[in-house]
């Protein structure tokens, strides 16, 4: 009885008007015609593909997993064909640019797709991180011998760089390239937890490997990229002998048991360099936006799937007297009519829309900044991703946590075993905190590398922008009156908080600083949450006044209950954040 995944495509196609992407992205040449009724058609026949094919598989995935035998990884039944399908249709590239074979769509684009992906089956998720990184930073050569089977999906990618002492900190890697014959080099070392390492759905993968090079500087000035393919290809393109790159185990873990997480052995594989010697953290770094947005993300898609089946079985279980309901009324009352049960409901639907627009604006200004044609453009793009990204990677991958835990308790009981198969959304969604660089090290990226961006300015025009979403709504109908106030008192705490931290770090108090992180971004996406929840209140009471509309309606219903009841928790992070190390540190380590 898995959930019956539908995609909420009037939801989504909402969400694009909320950031105003068709104005903003139109001023683009290259997306000039970009418009409604591509969004609408895009989410149609994702859906189509993601109802039909992914979901039907998702909880097969799960039960069997990808296996390994004698080294070599075997899907579980359907992906391969569900791979092929995925492949023929484009769904991998429809965002990449189309000089390299891709759909050239807005990246924003691919926030609908990817949630309605994701949400229909989450383990299904193969990064594309080794095309952007072949496409920004590989030579002419590289490009056109790799990049059109990649962008096809006739070969999948792969990004290697964690090993069993450099999860975090990179710095530490062991894995070493030599320089070998014809300009390649040799890759000697152990890689683990790399996301489909191995499988059976492609006849060849490329790995994109980190390495040190002899004499290289230490810690992370002194990482390459390499391109590692698990089979060679000969000059003329054909496939030529296997590579000295082996999967010798993949992973039991808690969920995405059908994304097979494997340890890799390099034995003196033949890599080619890309770009410079000892640029290779860099060259990842340009492409992590990208990543931990899509991490973000995931999140989205599994509260976002996770309420669906929620929702469903509160409308069907029967159980219990509604308070204030007659007995006679009561007899077939399902659990819906329970205020505690609407209040999980209304609280996973809230969070949902507040994390899709967050989302979609985050990779609006991924565009703006990749294909921004003037200085102002691009530059305002790539501020306000370098602020939103930790942003979007980590509050919305910890919500996705927490709602899906949320939709296990309307449940009940059976939420908790296996059957209904609404478990397994929390045990997939448990990953996205982790990788792409954990919630912690997201929420230090905040408030070390990007609080001070222009001398803390980047923070203050963002912030600005909130306060004139709350003047504009200041000038409405009394409910966006009372709803500007609410944000009003989290915005100027939030900013109150921000003023507190840059001052100690200008004090050199960093440790103080690092013990605000996590309650600090927490707070900052609970505010944001508040000012698209502002925006799209503004949108459905003007799309309400064109006529009574229930959609609508419960749009503004959903706005106000995040704006009223949920984004008061930003506050409740203030006294965190302001505590300083003292409690932190105050504890010998041996008595924790
Ligand atoms: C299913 C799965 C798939 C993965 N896929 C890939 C992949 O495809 N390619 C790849 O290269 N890797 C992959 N990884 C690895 C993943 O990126 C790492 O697990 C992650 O970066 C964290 O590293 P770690 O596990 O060593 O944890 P650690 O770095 O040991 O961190 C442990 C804890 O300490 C905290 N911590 C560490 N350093 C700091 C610090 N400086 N300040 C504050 N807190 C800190 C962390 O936030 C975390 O809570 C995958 C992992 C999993 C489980």
């Amino acid at each position: 009885m898995a959930v019956d995944y539908k995609a909420p495509i009037k939801d989504i196609v909402f969400g694009y008007e909320v950031i105003d992407s068709y104005n903003i992205l139109n001023k683009i040449s290259l997306f000039k015609d970009f418009s409604e009724n591509i969004v609408i058609t895009t989410m149609e026949e994702c859906a189509k593909f993601a109802e039909g094919v992914l979901a039907p598989i998702n909880s097969i995935g799960d039960q069997i997993g990808a296996v390994i035998n004698d080294g070599v990884v075997t899907m579980p039944a359907g992906y391969k064909e569900a791979y092929n399908k995925f492949k023929e249709a484009g769904w991998a590239s429809i965002s990449l640019p189309q000089e390299i074979g891709g759909g050239g769509m807005p990246i924003a684009l691919s926030g609908g797709t990817l949630e309605i992906l994701s949400s229909a089956n989450l383990a299904f998720g193969l990064s594309a991180g080794a095309i952007s990184a072949i496409n920004f930073h590989g030579s002419d050569e590289q490009k056109s011998k790799f990049l059109p089977k990649l962008v096809s999906g006739e070969w999948t990618g792969t990004m290697n760089l964690s090993e069993p002492q450099a999860g975090s900190d990179l710095g530490t890697i062991k894995t070493k390239a030599e320089l070998a014959e014809n300009g390649s080099y040799k890759i000697t070392g152990t890689k683990v937890w790399i996301t489909f390492g191995d499988h059976d759905m492609t006849e060849n993968i490329i790995h994109l490997v980190l390495a040190k090079l002899p004499g290289s500087p230490e810690g992370t000035k002194g990482i390459s990229m390499f391109i590692v393919p698990k089979i060679l290809i000969n000059d003329d393109g054909t496939l030529g002998d296997k590579n000295n790159v082996q999967c010798l185990s993949i992973e039991e873990k808690l969920g995405i048991h059908a994304s097979p997480t494997c340890v890799m052995e390099y034995d003196g594989a033949i890599g080619y360099l890309v770009g410079e010697e000892n640029r290779g953290l860099h060259y990842m770094f340009t492409m992590m936006n990208e990543a931990r947005i899509w991490v973000g993300g995931q999140g989205l898609a599994s509260a976002s799937a996770a309420v669906q089946g929620a929702a469903q079985y509160a409308r069907d279980r029967v159980q219990g007297r509604p308070v204030g309901m007659s007995k006679e009324d009561a007899k077939n009352a399902s659990i819906i009519e329970h205020a505690d049960v609407r209040r999980m409901l209304l609280t996973i639907k809230s969070y949902v829309d507040a994390m899709r627009y967050l989302m979609f604006d985050n990779q609006l200004m991924l565009d703006l900044e990749y294909f921004g044609e003037d200085e102002v453009t691009k530059s305002l793009g790539e501020e306000r991703c370098a602020i939103l990204t930790p942003i979007t990677k980590a509050w919305l991958s910890d919500l996705g946590v927490e709602l899906s835990s949320l939709a296990i308790q309307v449940y009940g009981g059976m939420g908790y075993v296996e059957e209904t198969g609404i478990a397994q959304y929390l045990r997939d969604a448990r990953i996205a905190p982790i990788y792409e660089g954990t919630n912690g090290i997201q929420a230090l990226d905040l408030m070390f590398r990007k609080l001070p961006l222009d001398n803390g300015q980047a923070m203050q025009r963002l912030l600005g922008e909130v306060t004139n979403q709350i003047e504009l709504m200041k000038n409405g109908s009394d409910l966006m009156v009372s709803l500007a106030k609410e944000l009003e008192i989290h915005v100027s705490k939030l900013s109150e908080v921000t003023m507190w931290l840059a001052t100690k770090m200008l004090d050199g108090q960093l440790v103080d600083a690092s013990a605000a992180a996590t309650p600090y971004l927490k707070m900052f996406g609970q505010v944001l949450g508040g000012y698209y929840m502002g925006k799209a209140a503004v949108l459905a009471e003007k799309k309400l006044k064109d006529g009574d509309n229930e959609f609508y309606s419960d749009k503004l219903t959903i706005c106000k209950f995040y704006i009223q009841q949920l984004l008061p928790i930003a506050s409740g992070y203030a006294s965190a954040i302001t505590a300083g190390k003292e409690d932190l540190f105050n504890i010998k380590a041996e008595n924790f």
